[in-house]
C-alpha cells in the first residue's frame, strides 16, 4: 500500500459532510485518481471546488484532504499530479472561512489545514528547491508564504530559488506579509 492510500484509509469519509451536500465518500475516490502514479493510466484531474473548498469557505473534509495531499507529495507521483496536488493544498491553506456546520462545532478549518502544512514544512521547502514539476516550485513557495513562521528563512529561499520562481514570488507580490 502506498503512503497516500494508507492516509486515505485512515479517515472516515462517509461520516463527513461534503460541500456538495452528499457524504464525503466520493472525495476518497477523487483523491486516489488525482494521486495515481499512472502505472496503467495517467492520473486524471478532479476539481474539488464546491466539495472541499470555495472562494469563501472550506468544508468539513478539508483537513483530511490536506493530510492526504501531504502524504501524496511525500510519495512518488507524476509531475502533472504534483502540480494539481500543490494547487489543491494552496486552496486549503488560503481558505477564508469555515462552513457553518463545522463552525458550530467550534472548528476553524483554515487553521487546522495550516497547522497540518506547518508539520510538513520541509516537504514544501524541498518542492521549491527541487523545481521538479511545472508550476510546483511557485505553488510550494506561495504555500510557504502562508505557513512558514520563519520569515528570514523564507527570504533566503526566495533569493536562492530566484532563477526558477515566477516573478510574483521573486518580487514578493504574492506574499501578503512581504
Ligand atoms: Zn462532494
Ligand atoms: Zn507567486
Amino acid at each position: 500500500m502506498r503512503p497516500v492510500e494508507t492516509e486515505i484509509a485512515r479517515h472516515d469519509w462517509k461520516s463527513m459532510l461534503c460541500g456538495c451536500g452528499d457524504s464525503a465518500e466520493h472525495i476518497a475516490r477523487d483523491l486516489l485518481r488525482l494521486a495515481d502514479r499512472g502505472s496503467r493510466q495517467e492520473p486524471s484531474h478532479v476539481s474539488l471546488e464546491g466539495h472541499v473548498w470555495s472562494p469563501v469557505v472550506l468544508w468539513e473534509p478539508a483537513p483530511a484532504v490536506t493530510s492526504v495531499v501531504l502524504a501524496a507529495l511525500a510519495d512518488d507521483v507524476a509531475p502533472t499530479a504534483r502540480g494539481w496536488l500543490l494547487d489543491l493544498l494552496q486552496c486549503m491553506v488560503t481558505g477564508e472561512g469555515t462552513d457553518s456546520e463545522s463552525a458550530r462545532r467550534g472548528l476553524d478549518l483554515p487553521e487546522l489545514c495550516k497547522d497540518l502544512a506547518v508539520q510538513s514544512l520541509w516537504l514544501l521547502h524541498k518542492e521549491v528547491m527541487s523545481n521538479r514539476a511545472p508550476g510546483a516550485a511557485g505553488a510550494a513557495f506561495e504555500i510557504l508564504t502562508v505557513v512558514e513562521p520563519d520569515r528570514a528563512r523564507l527570504r533566503r529561499v526566495r533569493k536562492i530559488a530566484a532563477d526558477w520562481l515566477p516573478v510574483c514570488c521573486r518580487t514578493g507580490l504574492c506574499d501578503d506579509d512581504a
